[in-house]
């Protein structure tokens, strides 16, 4: 039988985005205050959310999966920095699944794992879209449960 399809998505679902603000001078983000997305190398900060590695484990052993992000147009090292932000804490469970799009809805499959429904192409996801921290899918363990990991 062939395994489903599941892609998840990074920031605010694998990644905390804000864990890295912490890491920053104060200074650089006043600087970026209404463009965090474009610091440079902020990417490489950040922290797994709750629960992810594992999650993300779990779910590769059942699904065909992989990671659906993107990354700033104005920000270069974004793109080098998920890379070895997904090396670091997925290591070879996700070699070479990576995927750096702006249209997420190219990408055929059953399931995406997003905290948005509404930008990068995943309102327009042919599959059926996990709206990661919504009231019914809070948190990674329901997430689990539906996909029964
Ligand atoms: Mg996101």
């Amino acid at each position: 039988m062939n395994k489903k399809t599941v892609f998840i998505d990074m920031d605010g679902v694998l990644v905390d985005f804000v864990s890295a603000f912490p890491k920053l001078e104060p200074e650089i983000l006043e600087q970026y205050k209404d463009n965090k997305d474009d610091i440079p190398h902020i990417f490489g900060l950040m922290e797994p959310m709750p629960d992810a590695i594992e999650s993300y484990n779990r779910i590769a052993e059942k699904y065909d999966t992989y990671i659906l992000s993107t990354a700033p147009w104005e920000n270069p090292s974004a793109w080098h920095d998920k890379l070895l932000w997904v090396k670091k804490h997925l290591g070879t469970v996700a070699f070479k699944r990576l995927i750096l799009s702006h249209n997420k809805h190219l990408c055929k499959g059953e399931y995406l794992i997003d905290d948005r429904h509404d930008k990068n192409g995943a309102d327009r996801f042919d599959g059926e879209l996990i709206h990661f921290k919504s009231e019914r899918f809070n948190d990674w363990k329901k997430v689990c449960e539906y996909l029964q990991v």
